[in-house]
């Protein structure tokens, strides 16, 4: 079957050439930026136009491709707000941060997040096809005068050689399928002459932002790195087009699994129907909705923050209601640091020592009978228990269940609780706590 989805060129480009409107660098070298550009194809707004004049304004730049896509008579086109920046952007807001997640703090050298035990994200250029407004990552993203040197490359590559628990990169930015197809595939071959690295993935919006950028070359190159998986980034079924089909097809050939992370955003896509027309079209060009992202707190953003539970909405609209593989997890990247949060509807209603209370989608509760007699799984004789590696200091919950720790406290918790007591107790305080007789799994 062909899959037939729209394909639409402003007016203004029906004169370009098929070979130059299908050149991705025509398209680079093309993209609007000024009020001027914006003009011949989408009369802006005051709003638009005061943002687009001021100082300091996070970098714009769209490319031909996704402004053809803009309806030019609907100012809240849900495309065209992604993209052109309004007067709101230039506005602070309670709780907005530079850095709201905190990526710096956890970076070991520039350009490296190393947040969770197993893997890394990997900053690699500081450039994108186009410009998102509600970039988390705009205190780096944009700048056309700096970019990640050579050196920093090399320190983030010896950081992953001598850093063996590492087993996932993640390449990010910036959009790695922007960068030079050579130093991206040097890149990729330093990677996998890495042996404890098993999989790369790439999240890029260039498929989104610039299909023609998807060749057979390109997708050539990045076969020969496998296993290589993909997160492409769509907010909105305007965004899906015959283009953007035929980059996941040719993408999707060369083996490389496609998903999606898509951020909720209001105005734009803060619609249970409208995401779940998105995540049908998305699973119809085989791209597995991976991510629904609750907007961070970042500078230029305030605008585009729903609620948390306009999240816990959309997924309540989505379980049940279409294909299981077709629904997100919706995450709240906790600010400060602390990574992603999976937020959703609650399906457990109530439960007893042999039986839970369950509901589903459409509001009926059942029970299910436990076992009264479960021979507990034995730690002691299987051999992945035995070998396995919980990240020092990232046990986390996990560490609860499995014994090595009692419990997680908050900083600054002992001092607060220390009364002066204790001392007349015989067992040192350390010890104190411990339960006398059932200790952690022994190893
Ligand atoms: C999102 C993210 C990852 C990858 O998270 P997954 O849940 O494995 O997709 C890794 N590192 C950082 C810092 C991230 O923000």
């Amino acid at each position: 079957m062909v899959l037939q989805f729209p394909s639409k060129r402003a007016a203004i480009y029906n004169d370009i050439p098929e070979d130059k409107w299908n050149d991705w660098r025509w398209q680079l070298s093309h993209r609007l930026n000024s009020v001027d550009d914006f003009g011949p194809i989408i009369p802006l707004t005051d709003s638009e136009c005061k943002a687009l004049n001021s100082q300091g304004l996070f970098r714009v730049d769209i490319t031909p491709y996704f402004a053809s896509l803009i309806n030019p008579d609907d100012p809240d086109d849900p495309i065209r707000r992604q993209v052109i920046p309004r007067a709101e952007e230039i506005v602070p807001f309670t709780g907005m941060m530079e850095d709201s997640l905190a990526e710096d703090r956890h970076s070991p050298v520039p350009g490296l997040v190393h947040r969770y035990p197993d893997r890394v994200l990997m900053l690699v250029t500081t450039q994108c096809a186009s410009y998102c407004r509600y970039c988390t990552r705009s205190r780096i993203v944009g700048d056309p005068m700096a970019n990640f040197s050579r050196n920093e490359f090399d320190m983030q590559i010896e950081y992953l050689k001598k850093t063996p628990q590492v087993r996932d990169v993640l390449l990010s930015g910036g959009d790695p399928l922007t960068m030079a197809p050579k130093v991206l595939e040097e890149l990729l071959t330093r990677l996998r002459d890495i042996p404890h690295i098993e999989i790369i993935r790439i999240g890029t919006r260039v498929p989104v932002f610039m299909p023609m950028r998807i060749t057979d070359e390109l997708c050539d190159m990045l076969e020969k790195f496998h296993p290589l998986w993909m997160n492409i980034h769509v907010n909105h079924p305007n965004e899906i087009t015959q283009e953007l089909a035929d980059a996941c097809d040719k993408l999707l050939r060369a083996g490389i699994p496609l998903g999606n992370q898509a951020v909720l955003l209001a105005g734009i896509n803060d619609c249970v129907h409208i995401q779940r027309k998105l995540v049908q079209d998305l699973i119809r060009m085989r791209v597995r909705p991976y991510y629904l992202y609750q907007c961070d707190l970042v500078d230029g953003a305030g605008h585009f923050r729903t609620p948390v539970a306009k999240g816990i909405e959309i997924i309540e609209g989505l379980r049940g209601h279409t294909s299981g593989f077709a629904v997100p997890t919706f995450i709240v990247d906790a600010p400060g640091g602390g990574g992603k949060i999976p937020v959703m509807p609650n399906y457990q209603i109530s439960a007893s020592d042999h039986k839970v209370v369950l509901r589903n989608y459409e509001g009926f509760i059942t029970t299910y009978e436990e076992p009264l007699e479960y021979k507990a799984h034995d730690p002691n004789t299987c051999s992945f228990c035995l070998s396995k590696r919980l990240e020092p200091g990232q046990e986390g919950v996990m560490g609860l269940l499995e014994g090595e720790d009692l419990f997680i406290k908050p900083v600054g918790f002992d001092e607060l609780h220390d009364r002066g007591g204790g001392m007349h107790r015989l067992r040192a305080d350390q010890d104190k706590w411990k339960p006398l007789g059932i200790g952690p799994v022994s190893k």
